[in-house]
Protein backbone atom coordinates (compact mmCIF):
# COMPACT_ATOMS: atom_id res chain seq x y z
CA UNK A 1 0.00 0.00 0.00
CA UNK A 2 2.79 2.02 0.56
CA UNK A 3 4.03 2.27 -2.81
CA UNK A 4 1.34 2.65 -4.22
CA UNK A 5 0.05 5.50 -2.50
CA UNK A 6 3.47 6.82 -3.14
CA UNK A 7 3.13 6.18 -7.06
CA UNK A 8 0.16 8.33 -7.02
CA UNK A 9 2.00 11.38 -5.36
CA UNK A 10 4.10 11.80 -8.97
CA UNK A 11 4.12 15.47 -9.93
CA UNK A 12 4.66 15.85 -13.43
CA UNK A 13 4.86 19.66 -12.84
CA UNK A 14 7.72 19.35 -10.15
CA UNK A 15 9.37 17.01 -12.38
CA UNK A 16 9.13 19.51 -15.44
CA UNK A 17 10.37 22.57 -13.63
CA UNK A 18 13.20 20.83 -12.29
CA UNK A 19 14.30 19.31 -15.62
CA UNK A 20 14.12 22.81 -17.10
CA UNK A 21 16.41 24.37 -13.80
CA UNK A 22 18.57 21.84 -14.56
CA UNK A 23 18.83 22.51 -18.09
CA UNK A 24 19.75 26.33 -17.53
CA UNK A 25 22.70 25.09 -15.94
CA UNK A 26 25.78 24.77 -18.63
CA UNK A 27 27.32 21.10 -17.84
CA UNK A 28 29.33 19.37 -20.60
CA UNK A 29 31.57 16.70 -18.91
CA UNK A 30 34.02 18.40 -17.27
CA UNK A 31 32.77 21.33 -16.14
CA UNK A 32 30.33 21.03 -12.62
CA UNK A 33 30.33 24.35 -10.85
CA UNK A 34 26.89 25.90 -12.62
CA UNK A 35 25.06 22.15 -12.19
CA UNK A 36 25.96 21.57 -9.15
CA UNK A 37 24.76 24.90 -7.96
CA UNK A 38 21.49 24.35 -9.51
CA UNK A 39 21.20 21.14 -8.32
CA UNK A 40 22.04 21.98 -4.48
CA UNK A 41 19.32 24.80 -4.72
CA UNK A 42 16.98 22.58 -5.77
CA UNK A 43 17.91 19.67 -2.85
CA UNK A 44 18.19 22.20 -0.54
CA UNK A 45 14.19 23.36 -0.99
CA UNK A 46 13.53 20.33 -0.69
CA UNK A 47 15.05 20.10 2.86
CA UNK A 48 18.04 18.05 1.64
CA UNK A 49 21.97 18.86 1.56
CA UNK A 50 24.69 17.26 -0.68
CA UNK A 51 27.56 15.95 -0.49
CA UNK A 52 29.70 16.13 -3.39
CA UNK A 53 33.07 14.22 -3.63
CA UNK A 54 36.34 14.75 -5.45
CA UNK A 55 35.73 13.39 -8.84
CA UNK A 56 32.34 15.58 -8.61
CA UNK A 57 29.93 13.09 -7.90
CA UNK A 58 26.81 14.42 -5.50
CA UNK A 59 24.88 12.64 -3.24
CA UNK A 60 22.16 12.52 -0.95
CA UNK A 61 22.08 9.83 1.78
CA UNK A 62 18.46 9.09 2.61
CA UNK A 63 18.64 6.03 5.40
CA UNK A 64 16.51 2.83 5.15
CA UNK A 65 14.69 0.32 7.26
CA UNK A 66 17.30 -1.61 7.14
CA UNK A 67 21.36 -0.34 6.83
CA UNK A 68 22.41 -3.65 5.26
CA UNK A 69 22.69 -3.70 1.58
CA UNK A 70 23.18 -0.09 0.90
CA UNK A 71 21.23 0.74 -2.50
CA UNK A 72 23.05 3.66 -4.94
CA UNK A 73 20.34 5.09 -7.15
CA UNK A 74 22.13 7.44 -9.97
CA UNK A 75 21.54 9.39 -12.63
CA UNK A 76 24.27 11.67 -14.55
CA UNK A 77 24.25 15.02 -14.38
CA UNK A 78 27.22 15.83 -17.31
CA UNK A 79 25.74 15.92 -21.47
CA UNK A 80 28.11 15.95 -24.07
CA UNK A 81 29.41 18.79 -25.65
CA UNK A 82 32.99 20.35 -27.01
CA UNK A 83 36.25 20.96 -25.61
CA UNK A 84 38.56 23.90 -27.69
CA UNK A 85 42.34 22.39 -29.27
CA UNK A 86 42.77 25.21 -31.05
CA UNK A 87 42.32 28.22 -33.32
CA UNK A 88 41.52 28.40 -37.37
CA UNK A 89 43.62 31.31 -39.03
CA UNK A 90 40.13 33.35 -39.07
CA UNK A 91 39.62 33.01 -35.36
CA UNK A 92 37.00 30.00 -35.43
CA UNK A 93 37.45 27.60 -32.88
CA UNK A 94 38.93 23.96 -33.48
CA UNK A 95 37.32 21.52 -31.33
CA UNK A 96 36.98 18.05 -30.19
CA UNK A 97 33.91 16.03 -28.85
CA UNK A 98 32.85 15.73 -25.25
CA UNK A 99 31.27 12.27 -25.24
CA UNK A 100 29.62 10.89 -28.58
CA UNK A 101 28.33 13.97 -30.13
CA UNK A 102 26.50 13.65 -33.06
CA UNK A 103 28.17 16.63 -35.05
CA UNK A 104 25.24 17.16 -38.03
CA UNK A 105 22.76 17.75 -34.78
CA UNK A 106 24.67 20.69 -33.40
CA UNK A 107 25.58 22.32 -37.04
CA UNK A 108 24.27 26.24 -36.67
CA UNK A 109 23.25 25.37 -32.90
CA UNK A 110 24.36 28.09 -30.27
CA UNK A 111 26.42 27.29 -27.29
CA UNK A 112 28.35 28.85 -24.37
CA UNK A 113 32.19 28.71 -24.22
CA UNK A 114 33.50 28.59 -20.32
CA UNK A 115 36.56 29.71 -20.65
CA UNK A 116 39.37 28.57 -17.67
CA UNK A 117 39.14 32.16 -16.12
CA UNK A 118 35.56 31.96 -15.65
CA UNK A 119 35.43 34.16 -18.65
CA UNK A 120 31.35 32.78 -20.98
CA UNK A 121 31.89 33.61 -24.26
CA UNK A 122 28.59 33.33 -26.62
CA UNK A 123 29.03 31.01 -29.50
CA UNK A 124 27.66 29.02 -32.67
CA UNK A 125 28.60 25.63 -34.46
CA UNK A 126 29.21 26.12 -37.85
CA UNK A 127 30.79 23.82 -40.45
CA UNK A 128 33.27 25.01 -42.17
CA UNK A 129 31.78 24.83 -45.14
CA UNK A 130 28.83 26.77 -43.82
CA UNK A 131 26.77 28.42 -46.28
CA UNK A 132 25.05 26.18 -49.68
CA UNK A 133 25.63 29.76 -51.35
CA UNK A 134 29.41 30.10 -50.74
CA UNK A 135 30.96 26.78 -50.94
CA UNK A 136 29.71 24.05 -53.74
CA UNK A 137 30.61 21.17 -51.12
CA UNK A 138 28.34 22.87 -48.48
CA UNK A 139 25.60 20.43 -48.36
CA UNK A 140 27.46 17.26 -49.10
CA UNK A 141 30.99 17.92 -46.57
CA UNK A 142 30.97 15.09 -43.45
CA UNK A 143 30.17 16.94 -40.46
CA UNK A 144 32.74 15.89 -38.43
CA UNK A 145 35.43 17.53 -35.90
CA UNK A 146 37.96 17.77 -39.03
CA UNK A 147 35.11 20.13 -40.97
CA UNK A 148 33.62 21.93 -38.07
CA UNK A 149 34.35 24.60 -35.50
CA UNK A 150 33.02 26.77 -33.37
CA UNK A 151 32.35 30.51 -34.29
CA UNK A 152 32.19 33.16 -31.84
CA UNK A 153 29.40 35.36 -31.34
CA UNK A 154 31.68 38.59 -31.76
CA UNK A 155 34.11 40.50 -34.35
CA UNK A 156 36.66 38.11 -34.07
CA UNK A 157 39.01 37.86 -37.01
CA UNK A 158 41.58 36.05 -36.08
CA UNK A 159 42.93 33.75 -32.88
CA UNK A 160 44.30 36.78 -31.16
CA UNK A 161 41.00 38.42 -31.04
CA UNK A 162 39.87 34.93 -29.83
CA UNK A 163 42.66 35.12 -27.37
CA UNK A 164 41.88 38.59 -25.47
CA UNK A 165 38.43 36.92 -24.88
CA UNK A 166 39.63 34.27 -22.88
CA UNK A 167 39.51 31.70 -24.98
CA UNK A 168 42.10 28.95 -24.94
CA UNK A 169 42.68 25.43 -25.49
CA UNK A 170 40.61 23.44 -22.58
CA UNK A 171 37.86 25.76 -22.81
CA UNK A 172 34.35 23.88 -22.59
CA UNK A 173 31.72 24.54 -24.70
CA UNK A 174 28.24 23.44 -23.83
CA UNK A 175 25.65 23.46 -26.31
CA UNK A 176 22.36 24.99 -26.09
CA UNK A 177 19.41 22.81 -24.78
CA UNK A 178 17.19 24.03 -26.92
CA UNK A 179 14.81 22.65 -25.25
CA UNK A 180 10.70 22.50 -26.45
CA UNK A 181 7.37 21.10 -24.55
CA UNK A 182 4.41 20.33 -26.67
CA UNK A 183 1.02 20.45 -25.46
CA UNK A 184 0.12 16.34 -25.94
CA UNK A 185 3.47 15.48 -23.24
CA UNK A 186 6.22 15.12 -25.99
CA UNK A 187 9.32 17.10 -25.27
CA UNK A 188 12.61 18.11 -27.40
CA UNK A 189 15.81 19.09 -26.01
CA UNK A 190 19.34 18.21 -26.26
CA UNK A 191 20.22 16.47 -22.70
CA UNK A 192 16.82 14.84 -22.15
CA UNK A 193 20.12 12.05 -21.39
CA UNK A 194 19.93 11.93 -18.49
CA UNK A 195 18.67 15.56 -17.00
CA UNK A 196 15.39 14.36 -17.24
CA UNK A 197 16.29 11.24 -15.11
CA UNK A 198 18.10 13.80 -12.38
CA UNK A 199 14.69 15.68 -12.55
CA UNK A 200 12.76 12.21 -12.37
CA UNK A 201 14.69 11.50 -8.52
CA UNK A 202 14.30 15.06 -7.45
CA UNK A 203 10.49 14.29 -7.58
CA UNK A 204 10.91 10.67 -5.56
CA UNK A 205 13.31 12.77 -3.21
CA UNK A 206 10.17 15.28 -2.74
CA UNK A 207 7.95 12.57 -2.50
CA UNK A 208 10.43 10.56 0.49
CA UNK A 209 10.30 13.85 2.51
CA UNK A 210 6.76 14.97 2.06
CA UNK A 211 5.14 11.29 2.28
CA UNK A 212 7.66 10.28 5.34
CA UNK A 213 7.67 7.35 2.71
CA UNK A 214 11.23 5.67 4.19
CA UNK A 215 13.16 3.54 1.54
CA UNK A 216 13.47 -0.60 2.53
CA UNK A 217 17.27 -0.20 2.49
CA UNK A 218 19.84 2.67 3.35
CA UNK A 219 19.82 4.72 0.23
CA UNK A 220 22.48 6.88 -1.72
CA UNK A 221 20.94 9.01 -4.67
CA UNK A 222 23.98 9.90 -6.80
CA UNK A 223 24.74 12.12 -9.41
CA UNK A 224 27.82 11.71 -10.96
CA UNK A 225 29.85 13.91 -13.94
CA UNK A 226 31.84 11.56 -15.75
CA UNK A 227 29.05 9.60 -17.66
CA UNK A 228 29.13 10.73 -20.87
CA UNK A 229 33.13 10.04 -20.96
CA UNK A 230 32.74 6.08 -19.54
CA UNK A 231 33.62 6.48 -15.66
CA UNK A 232 31.52 8.41 -14.35
CA UNK A 233 29.97 5.45 -11.80
CA UNK A 234 33.63 4.22 -11.81
CA UNK A 235 34.33 5.17 -7.88
CA UNK A 236 31.39 3.92 -5.68
CA UNK A 237 31.06 4.43 -2.11
CA UNK A 238 32.30 1.03 -0.11
CA UNK A 239 29.21 0.33 1.73
CA UNK A 240 26.98 -0.09 -1.75
CA UNK A 241 25.56 -3.48 -2.36
CA UNK A 242 23.25 -2.24 -5.52
CA UNK A 243 23.89 0.35 -8.24
CA UNK A 244 21.05 1.34 -10.58
CA UNK A 245 21.53 4.02 -13.06
CA UNK A 246 18.55 5.92 -14.22
CA UNK A 247 19.57 6.78 -18.06
CA UNK A 248 17.91 6.87 -21.14
CA UNK A 249 16.44 3.86 -23.08
CA UNK A 250 16.31 4.10 -26.88
CA UNK A 251 13.92 3.71 -29.90
CA UNK A 252 14.79 2.35 -33.08
CA UNK A 253 14.34 -1.33 -34.70
CA UNK A 254 15.98 -3.30 -32.43
CA UNK A 255 13.90 -2.06 -29.02
CA UNK A 256 10.54 -2.03 -28.35
CA UNK A 257 9.97 1.20 -26.96
CA UNK A 258 8.07 4.69 -28.11
CA UNK A 259 8.52 7.93 -26.00
CA UNK A 260 5.76 6.40 -23.74
CA UNK A 261 8.05 3.73 -22.03
CA UNK A 262 10.47 3.07 -19.66
CA UNK A 263 13.16 0.47 -20.76
CA UNK A 264 14.79 -1.80 -18.25
CA UNK A 265 18.26 -2.06 -19.73
CA UNK A 266 18.67 -5.82 -19.36
CA UNK A 267 22.48 -5.75 -21.05
CA UNK A 268 24.39 -2.97 -22.55
CA UNK A 269 27.73 -2.87 -24.79
CA UNK A 270 29.79 -4.72 -22.40
CA UNK A 271 27.64 -7.93 -21.28
CA UNK A 272 24.68 -8.44 -19.17
CA UNK A 273 23.53 -6.81 -15.98
CA UNK A 274 23.04 -8.39 -13.04
CA UNK A 275 20.34 -11.35 -13.55
CA UNK A 276 18.75 -11.19 -10.24
CA UNK A 277 18.23 -7.54 -10.14
CA UNK A 278 17.32 -7.08 -13.80
CA UNK A 279 15.05 -9.85 -12.91
CA UNK A 280 13.89 -7.95 -10.08
CA UNK A 281 13.01 -4.66 -11.97
CA UNK A 282 11.31 -6.58 -14.63
CA UNK A 283 9.41 -8.10 -12.03
CA UNK A 284 8.76 -4.06 -10.33
CA UNK A 285 7.93 -2.82 -14.09
CA UNK A 286 5.13 -5.20 -14.49
CA UNK A 287 3.57 -4.77 -11.07
CA UNK A 288 3.89 -0.98 -10.77
CA UNK A 289 4.02 0.41 -14.10
CA UNK A 290 1.04 1.09 -16.38
CA UNK A 291 0.60 -1.77 -19.23
CA UNK A 292 2.12 -1.41 -22.62
CA UNK A 293 4.61 1.26 -21.08
CA UNK A 294 7.83 -0.61 -20.00
CA UNK A 295 9.48 -2.71 -21.82
CA UNK A 296 13.08 -4.67 -21.85
CA UNK A 297 16.06 -3.44 -24.04
CA UNK A 298 19.69 -4.81 -25.20
CA UNK A 299 21.68 -1.48 -25.56
CA UNK A 300 24.33 -2.69 -27.34
CA UNK A 301 25.78 0.77 -28.83
CA UNK A 302 25.56 2.09 -25.06
CA UNK A 303 26.80 1.96 -21.06
CA UNK A 304 25.72 3.45 -17.97
CA UNK A 305 26.69 4.53 -14.74
CA UNK A 306 25.78 1.34 -13.31
CA UNK A 307 28.05 -0.78 -16.24
CA UNK A 308 31.18 1.65 -14.81
CA UNK A 309 30.43 0.57 -11.56
CA UNK A 310 30.24 -2.92 -12.19
CA UNK A 311 33.21 -3.26 -14.32
CA UNK A 312 35.44 -1.34 -11.52
CA UNK A 313 35.43 -4.45 -9.19
CA UNK A 314 33.02 -3.49 -6.67
CA UNK A 315 31.35 -5.96 -4.94
CA UNK A 316 28.32 -5.02 -5.91
CA UNK A 317 24.86 -5.59 -8.58
CA UNK A 318 24.18 -3.61 -11.24
CA UNK A 319 21.14 -3.18 -13.33
CA UNK A 320 19.33 -0.06 -15.55
CA UNK A 321 16.18 1.58 -16.40
CA UNK A 322 15.08 5.09 -18.13
CA UNK A 323 12.95 7.02 -20.23
CA UNK A 324 13.19 5.83 -23.61
CA UNK A 325 14.25 8.41 -26.07
CA UNK A 326 14.61 9.38 -29.67
CA UNK A 327 17.16 11.06 -31.73
CA UNK A 328 19.79 10.44 -28.89
CA UNK A 329 22.90 12.77 -28.71
CA UNK A 330 21.15 15.18 -30.76
CA UNK A 331 17.94 17.47 -30.08
CA UNK A 332 16.65 14.02 -28.24
CA UNK A 333 12.69 13.37 -28.21
CA UNK A 334 10.53 11.91 -25.49
CA UNK A 335 7.42 12.12 -23.63
CA UNK A 336 6.27 13.11 -20.42
CA UNK A 337 4.55 9.55 -20.12
CA UNK A 338 8.28 8.16 -19.68
CA UNK A 339 8.95 10.05 -17.19
CA UNK A 340 6.06 9.13 -15.05
CA UNK A 341 6.97 5.21 -15.77
CA UNK A 342 10.55 5.72 -14.93
CA UNK A 343 9.78 7.38 -11.42
CA UNK A 344 6.93 4.87 -10.94
CA UNK A 345 9.73 2.08 -11.13
CA UNK A 346 12.11 3.77 -9.22
CA UNK A 347 9.60 4.31 -6.46
CA UNK A 348 8.71 0.65 -6.67
CA UNK A 349 12.35 -0.17 -6.42
CA UNK A 350 13.49 1.97 -3.30
CA UNK A 351 10.09 1.01 -1.38
CA UNK A 352 10.09 -2.65 -1.73
CA UNK A 353 11.71 -4.51 0.97
ZN1 LIG B 1 23.13 9.15 -20.30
Amino acid sequence: MAIRNSLDNVDRRFVLSSFKRLLEADSPAGYYPDVHACLAQILGELGYAMEVDNKATAYVRIPGERSDGVRCIAAHLDTVGLVVRGFNDNGTLRVRGIGTISYSSIEGETCRIHCRDGRVVEGQVICDRHSVHVFADSRDIARNETNMSVSIISDVRCPDDARALGVGAGALVAIDPHPQFFDNGYIVSRHIDDKAAVAVLLDVLRILKETGSVPAHDTLFAFPMCEEIGHGGSFVPEEVREYVALDIALIGPDYEADEHHVGVITSDSHGPYDWELTNRLIRLAAENCDRGKWSQQVTYRYTTDASHAYRASHDLKASAFGMACMNTHGRERSHIDALVQTERLALAYLLEG
